[in-house]
């Protein structure tokens, strides 16, 4: 998980500060110091964090925070306040035209860093806010780029816009913005040309395009695990063909999140998204806030609300209910339930967004093993019958043996399914009774 070690050392300083109940200034000091040493382990940039920690120091060693009641809590709120501002405070949107006009977006970065699969992401959240977006293939000389955005744009229901290879990129952008025009496209996004390192004929090219056309936008996608590589790439980008803003990629990876934090600071434009895994709905907005939060380990429930909101099918959810106080919740619906937060994304960033569930705690739980129980459930609930699903009354000894078998797991592991289900049911079958007893007492019924 991103900023994991980070997030835990930046946790015990505090648990430090915490314990503590008046703090001298040299406390402060020998905090802040060890905040300094985990943000340059974390790698972000040696400029950022001494200003960072100037910042700091100056509003932590003030009078207010000195003789306050909770100095060290005091403490953390103005690293939270710090880390925010470091992040660039506000949420960015795209900045898209009115819906009547075109909006060209120029995507732009280093070949690997996600750029085809963020075009394609960020195709899909345009429309779903009713935009009608047509991707359009500039990369023209690595092998299967065009290809490979025609699948995702297959994915995502999104036209795309090639000429093949045989073009220019400023011909076939110049081309794209025609037939968005005559075909009531609103949104023109570029998928340009990456390289493997900065180099002129690219930033060339990129020139080229935005002379050429009229680019609303030039966003650039980087990749987090790269760290301070990530941030150079961005400052270089932006002195030299001007971009509005950021996508990080690959935040669900084991970055050290130096460049989440530094990006801002460094090249004075937002990050607007960062991709939090290869599917192509793992794209989240950016906000400074919530990520401060995570780092500082204080958790980030609205991002969880909004996972669950957009995930959790309310119509399921009323058959559910109704299924539950009637008692009448089979494997399938058992199913259902954990195919719904499995699309709420990895466990280990769902757990990591409760407040409370710090990192260190986390490391206890294995989540390839929770991820990997998930999955052998359902395998076993897929080797039932419908008939077994719909009335788990009927699993019996020879069942259970068939069952295990199909799944390729080991019987117990079939007993302790049907067990913990069974008492689930009961459970809920007590609930219920209870439940309604109440509310006849109550003369509802
Ligand atoms: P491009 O060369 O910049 O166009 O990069 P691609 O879009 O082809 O992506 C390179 C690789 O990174 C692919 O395997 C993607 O699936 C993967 N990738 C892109 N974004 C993310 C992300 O946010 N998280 C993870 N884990 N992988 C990503």
């Amino acid at each position: 998980m991103a900023f994991e070690s980070l997030s835990e050392k930046l946790q015990n300083v505090f648990k430090n500060l915490r314990s503590k109940g008046r703090l001298t200034e040299a406390d402060v000091k020998t905090a802040l110091k060890e905040v300094k040493m985990a943000l340059l382990e974390a790698d972000v940039n040696f400029k950022v964090v001494k200003q960072f920690i100037n910042s700091v120091t100056e509003r932590a060693i003030g009078q207010d925070v000195m003789t306050s009641l909770t100095p060290g809590q005091m403490v953390i709120k103005i690293v939270n306040e710090e880390m925010i501002s470091l992040m660039g405070s506000e949420t960015t949107q795209i900045d898209l035209k009115p819906a009547n006009e075109i909006t060209v977006i120029l995507m732009a970065g280093l070949q690997g860093a996600g750029k085809t699969t963020t075009t394609a992401k960020i195709a899909g959240k345009l429309k779903q806010k009713g935009r009608k977006p047509l991707l359009v293939a500039c990369d023209i000389y690595r092998p299967a780029a065009i290809e490979q955005l025609e699948i995702n744009g297959k994915k995502q229901d999104v036209p795309v816009f090639s000429m093949g290879d045989k073009n220019n990129p400023v011909n076939i952008a110049k081309a794209a913005i025609e037939h968005a025009k005559t075909n009531g496209f609103n949104v023109v996004i570029l998928d340009t040309a990456g390289r493997l390192h900065v180099d002129e004929d690219m930033m060339q090219e990129l020139e080229n395009i935005k002379a050429a056309v009229d680019v609303h936008q030039t966003l650039l996608v980087v990749d987090a695990m790269t760290g301070q590589d990530a941030v150079n790439v961005a400052k270089t980008f932006n002195e030299r063909i001007g971009i509005d803003g950021v996508i990080l990629t690959k935040m669900d990876g084991d970055t050290r999140g130096g460049a989440a934090l530094s990006i801002k600071a460094v090249t004075g434009k937002p990050i607007l998204y960062v991709g939090m895994g290869e599917k192509l709905s793992d794209l989240e907005q950016f906000y400074p806030d919530r990520m401060a939060s995570r780092i500082l380990g204080m958790g980030d429930v609205l991002t969880l609300i909004e996972k669950a909101e957009a995930q959790i099918d309310e119509e399921k959810a009323k058959e559910l209910n109704r299924k539950l106080k009637k008692a009448e919740f089979g494997y399938d619906d058992f199913l259902d339930s954990m195919s719904q937060i499995k699309k709420m994304g990895n466990i280990g960033d769902l757990l990591g967004m409760i407040p409370g569930v710090n990192s260190a705690a986390l490391k206890n739980v294995s989540l390839d093993d929770s991820e990997a129980q998930m999955k052998r459930t359902e395998a076993i609930i897929l080797s039932m019958t419908p008939q077994e699903r719909a009335n788990p009354d009927l699993m019996n000894p020879s069942r259970k043996k068939r069952i295990a078998a199909g799944a390729g797991v080991d019987i117990s592991e079939v007993n302790k399914l049907v067990k913990m289900f069974d008492q689930m049911k009961k459970m809920m079958k007590q609930f219920s009774g209870q439940m309604s007893g109440k509310a006849a007492k109550r003369g509802r019924f």
